[in-house]
C-alpha cells in the first residue's frame, strides 16, 4: 500500500495505488533518445550485501589508528635514553610530536586512498570528516613540533631562539626543506577552515589540497636524516619508510591505476539524458560487464564526462536506480555549472568513472527499515528502495510537488512490493508542524524504535532527521546516513 501526503499533513494521507510497471516519464526530445527498453525499471528483488566485500568498521579503523599511535610513542621510547633539564624536556616533546605528525599524515593520506574496505565500511563522508579533522590535529602538532624544537635546541645551546633556527635551517640536512613543507601544510589547513574554504570555489580548494603530497615528500628525508629515532637505527627507518611506500602505493593504486583499468574495461559512456523534474536530469550511463564492479544500490561513483569543458573535474553523483550488467542511472539536480552542463551531454560521451565509494547500502538486518529522503537526497535512496530485503517505509520531503522526482518508479515500487511512501511536501505551516520532528516521525512510522533507518539529504537536513531519529528512540548505530557534502 502507499499512502501519500501532499502538502498536507500525515491526518490527511491519501491512499494511492501505482501501477507496478510504471517507467520513467518522456525525456526532451533535442538528445537522442537511448533505448528505453534498456533504461534500468523498477527492482523489487531484494538485494543482500555484497559477500566477500570486506568492510572496516569505525572500531576496527579506530584500533588500528592508535595501535599505530602507541607503536610511535614506543619508537620514541626505545630512542630516548633519558631526558635531562628544561632544554631535554623541550627537545624530546618536540620529537615526539615531530613522529606524531610524520605518522598523522599517513594517516591522513590512507583515509583519502579510497581504499574499498574503507569506503564500504564507514563511508567516503565519514572518511573525509576523519581526514579534516584530523588534518587539523596534525597541522597543530607540525607548528608544536617546530616551536618545540627550536626552543629546546636554544636552550640547550644557550643561545638566543632567532640564531638558533638559522643554525637549524641552514646546517641542519634536509630542515629547510621540511620548514617549506610546514608552511604548504599550514597553508592548507587555513584554507581548509570554513570560512575561508566557503569563499573559495570546490575545485580551486581541491587542486591547493593536492599541495599536501608535495609538502609530504619535502618532509620526508629530514625526518631520517635528523630524526633522534632513524639516524643511527636501520630498522626503524625501514619499517618507517616501509609505512611511506605502502600508502603511497595504496595511493596510485587505488586512485591512479584501478579508474583507469576500469575506463580501459568497462567502457562507460553516455546512452542518454532525461529531464525527471525541472531542473533535475537522470543520466543513462552504459558500460561491459558493469556486474564486475560489485557496486551496490545506495553507492556512488565519482564521474568525469570527457567533454571539452567538463574533463577537468570529476563530481559525485549516487547511482539512482540498481546497476545492471550493462547499464547505470544517475540523477542530478542543477545546482552549478558542472550539475548544469550535464543536461547537454550528448549519447556516446566517453567517462572516467572512479568508484563504486559509499556505505550507505542494505544492511543484512530483517527489522523492518525507514527511508527518509529530502531533495535530490531521494537518489541513493531510490535504488535501496527498490532492493532491501523486508519491510521499508520511505519518507520524501520535497518543498514543492514538482520538486518530486520519480513518482511514479516510488508507487509502483511500492505497489510491487508492499511498501509504504509518505511525501512530506510543501511548508512547515503546510504540512503542519515540523515534518522531521520526532513526534511526526513515530506517527508516520509504528514501530519506528525497532527500525534501521537510513537518510540522505542536504547537510542540514541530514543532522536534523538523524537528531530526531535518535529522539525517536532509534539506536545511533542502527542509523545509517550520507550527507551530499565532503
Ligand atoms: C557522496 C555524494 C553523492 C552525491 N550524489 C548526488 C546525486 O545523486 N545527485 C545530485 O544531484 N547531487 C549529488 N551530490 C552532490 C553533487 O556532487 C554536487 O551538487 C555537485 O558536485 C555540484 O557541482 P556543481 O559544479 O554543479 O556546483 P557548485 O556550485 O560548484 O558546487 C555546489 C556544492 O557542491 C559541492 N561540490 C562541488 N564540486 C564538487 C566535487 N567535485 N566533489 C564533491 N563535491 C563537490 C561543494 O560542496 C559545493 O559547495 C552528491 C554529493 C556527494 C558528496
Amino acid at each position: 500500500m502507499t499512502s501519500v501526503a501532499r502538502r498536507s499533513g500525515p491526518a490527511r494521507h491519501a491512499g494511492a495505488q501505482a501501477s507496478p510497471g510504471a517507467s520513467p516519464g518522456t525525456r526532451p526530445a533535442a538528445v537522442p533518445r537511448p533505448d528505453p527498453s534498456r533504461r534500468p525499471q523498477p527492482r523489487t528483488a531484494p538485494v543482500r550485501r555484497g559477500p566477500g566485500l570486506a568492510r572496516v568498521s569505525e572500531r576496527g579503523l579506530l584500533t588500528v589508528i592508535i595501535a599505530g599511535a602507541i607503536a610511535v610513542l614506543g619508537l620514541w621510547w626505545h630512542s630516548t635514553p633519558g631526558v635531562h633539564g628544561l632544554g631535554g624536556w623541550l627537545t624530546g616533546a618536540g620529537q615526539v610530536l615531530g613522529l606524531f605528525c610524520g605518522y598523522g599524515v599517513v594517516i591522513l593520506v590512507a583515509l583519502m586512498a579510497r581504499l574499498p574496505p574503507l569506503e564500504r565500511g564507514l563511508g567516503t563522508d565519514r572518511l573525509a570528516r576523519w581526514h579534516a579533522m584530523g588534518g587539523r590535529y596534525v597541522v597543530s602538532l607540525v607548528v608544536a613540533h617546530a616551536l618545540l624544537i627550536v626552543w629546546g635546541y636554544a636552550v640547550t645551546a644557550h643561545a638566543n631562539v632567532l640564531s638558533e633556527s638559522a643554525t637549524l635551517l641552514t646546517q641542519y640536512p634536509d630542515v629547510l626543506m621540511a620548514t617549506v613543507a610546514g608552511f604548504l601544510l599550514l597553508g592548507i589547513g587555513i584554507v581548509s577552515m570554513r570560512a575561508a574554504r566557503r569563499r573559495l570555489r570546490y575545485e580551486t580548494w581541491y587542486f591547493l589540497h593536492f599541495y599536501t603530497y608535495l609538502a609530504i615528500a619535502l618532509a620526508f628525508s629530514h625526518q631520517l636524516a635528523d630524526g633522534a629515532a632513524f639516524v643511527t637505527d636501520l630498522a626503524a627507518r625501514f619499517w618507517w619508510s616501509a609505512m611511506y611506500l605502502t600508502v603511497l602505493v595504496l595511493v596510485l593504486w587505488y586512485r591512479v591505476a584501478m579508474p583507469l583499468r576500469a575506463f580501459r574495461r568497462h567502457r562507460f559512456e553516455v546512452l542518454g539524458v532525461k529531464e525527471e523534474a525541472p531542473g533535475v536530469i537522470s543520466v543513462y550511463i552504459g558500460g561491459r560487464r558493469l556486474d564486475e564492479l560489485d557496486a551496490e544500490p545506495g553507492q556512488f561513483f565519482r564521474w568525469r564526462f570527457l567533454t571539452r569543458s567538463l574533463w577537468w573535474s570529476s563530481h559525485p553523483f549516487s547511482l539512482s536506480a540498481a546497476p545492471g550488467a550493462d547499464m547505470m542511472r544517475i540523477t542530478v539536480k542543477n545546482l552549478g555549472d558542472h550539475s548544469q552542463a550535464l543536461a547537454r551531454l550528448q549519447p556516446g560521451t566517453r567517462i572516467f568513472a572512479e568508484g563504486p565509494y559509499g556505505a550507505l547500502t542494505a544492511g543484512d538486518s530483517d527489522r523492518g527499515v525507514v527511508l527518509l529522503a529530502g531533495g535530490v537526497g531521494i537518489t541513493p535512496l531510490r535504488a535501496i528502495f527498490a532492493t532491501l530485503p523486508g519491510h521499508v517505509t520511505l519518507i520524501y520531503r520535497a518543498s514543492s510537488e514538482r520538486d518530486i522526482v520519480f513518482r511514479d518508479e516510488l508507487d509502483a515500487i511500492a505497489a510491487a512490493r508492499g511498501a509504504t511512501v509518505h511525501y512530506l511536501v510543501g511548508s512547515r505551516a503546510e504540512i503542519g508542524g515540523d515534518p522531521l520532528s520526532p513526534r511526526m516521525l513515530r506517527s508516520l512510522v509504528p514501530g519506528l524504535d525497532e527500525q534501521d533507518a537510513y537518510v540522505c539529504g542536504p547537510p542540514g537536513m541530514t543532522s536534523a532527521a538523524v537528531a530526531a531519529l535518535r529522539a525517536a528512540g532509534v539506536p545511533r548505530r542502527r542509523i545509517h546516513f550520507e550527507s551530499f557534502e565532503f
